[in-house]
């Protein structure tokens, strides 16, 4: 075992540079949500360059590379959209330049998170090298739409492409964390009716701003009580939006839409959360969870629901063991275990499909979605070390 630790960290070293450049290649080609065809096919041929043949792209346009045999399965994940910009201004750097300098790699997605997949891709050429003929069928998937819509690809690729993994590993930004979880989140919209009349007599109508207006500061009290979790946190909730419709500004409002956000901790679903809504407005307003029906770059519509589970794996399951051990062994001291404030794949593939989740990637959380984004190339080497040796370690039964 030793022998093959030292084997992978010196594998890990020596490409590093390839996963630097590969990064600040996958930087310059720019991949918001649902125009990620480019960067897709840029990956491909990174792949074929690691060796990697087994590869393909499914229907709605994630990718999927596949290294060993084994009976089990094990899934490598990273998303490969990113958030814009925001305000140029706010930026010391080109975002996409894809600047290498000093041990880092500068650019919008370096963190969030196409480190991960660059890391990744380095993680299959060694396996590769390795020859790894281990218990695990390995896939490398690079998914696409994270950004709008987290975790619509994991259920494309469970309910439509039939892929069930054993395990997942999640290659968010967790600062070399082995993280085990996050709260989940949805999205409320109620919808108020009134009755227009002349905004001269009032009494004629029923103005639907003051049923809205009453129920977000019921609202408000709400986020006061919600459940609390000793690792996930609080589960909160928020007005985010509060529009209203009439015939004319000297006319009653005869609409009134409240948007929430929601975030749930452990314990709390979609039903409870409805619940509690439908507590506060009674008949008077009607609850619509909004739905996603964006195109893929590939104009595929997959429609979801805008409902996305938390969830959490216990310190003492075999993956977290796993991924603990993995860490000890590469870089001999304990990692942080932690869990994301962010919102990841992980609502699917383990809130939803109970699929056991780890989280380990390259780079901070803060700089994810903000300006002067900035992975240290340390990092990046750490986790393809990490990504090629787990599934040995996960075999070992996480001894
Ligand atoms: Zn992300």
């Amino acid at each position: 075992m030793m022998e093959l630790e030292k084997e992978i960290r010196e594998k890990a070293e020596r490409y590093r540079d390839w996963t630097a450049k590969n990064l600040s290649e996958l930087i310059r080609i720019p991949s918001l949500s649902g125009e990620e065809g480019r960067v897709i096919r840029k990956i491909r041929g990174m792949l074929k360059e690691a060796g990697i043949d087994e590869v393909r792209i499914d229907g709605l346009g994630n990718l999927i590379a596949k290294v060993g045999e084994g009976e089990k399965k094990l899934v490598i994940d990273a998303h490969i959209d990113t958030v814009d910009t925001g305000d140029r201004e706010q930026w010391d750097f080109d975002p996409f330049g894809g600047e290498i300098r000093d041990g880092f790699v500068y650019g919008r997605g370096a963190v969030d998170q196409k480190g991960g997949a660059a890391s990744m891709i380095t993680s299959g050429r060694i396996l590769k090298e390795l020859g790894y003929d281990g218990d695990f069928t390995i896939y490398f998937t690079f998914t696409i739409m994270e950004e709008d819509c987290d975790g619509l690809c994991w259920n494309y690729l469970i309910q439509e492409e039939g892929l069930n993994p054993d395990f997942v590993i999640i290659t968010e930004p967790t600062n070399l964390g082995v993280y085990r979880g996050h709260r989940g989140r949805m999205e409320i919209e109620i919808h108020f009716a009134g009755v227009s009349a002349h905004g001269s007599a009032p009494s004629r109508g029923k103005n639907a701003i003051y049923s809205g207006a009453r129920a977000t500061l019921l609202i408000q009290e709400l986020n006061k009580r919600l459940k609390e979790d000793d690792f996930l946190g609080k589960g909160t909730i928020a007005a985010t939006s509060f529009e209203s419709e009439s015939p004319s500004l000297c006319s009653i409002p005869d609409k009134c839409k409240i948007h929430l956000d929601r975030r749930l901790t452990w314990g709390e679903t979609k039903e409870s959360a409805i619940n509690e809504i439908r507590e506060i407005v009674g008949d008077d307003g009607r609850i619509v969870i909004p739905t996603y029906d964006r195109e893929s770059y590939k104009g595929k519509i997959f429609k979801q629901e805008k409902y996305f589970p938390s969830w959490k794996i216990p310190e003492e399951h075999i993956l977290i063991q796993a991924g603990i051990r993995t860490y000890e062994r590469l870089f001999e001291r304990s990692p942080v275990v932690g869990k994301w404030t962010f919102s990841t794949n992980g609502v699917a593939i383990c809130g939803k499909h109970k699929i056991p989740t780890v989280g380990f990637g390259p780079g901070n959380e803060v700089y994810a979605h903000s300006a002067n984004e900035v992975v240290p190339v340390d990092h990046l080497e750490k986790a393809q070390a990490f990504y090629t040796l787990l599934p040995y370690m996960l075999s070992k039964g996480g001894d």
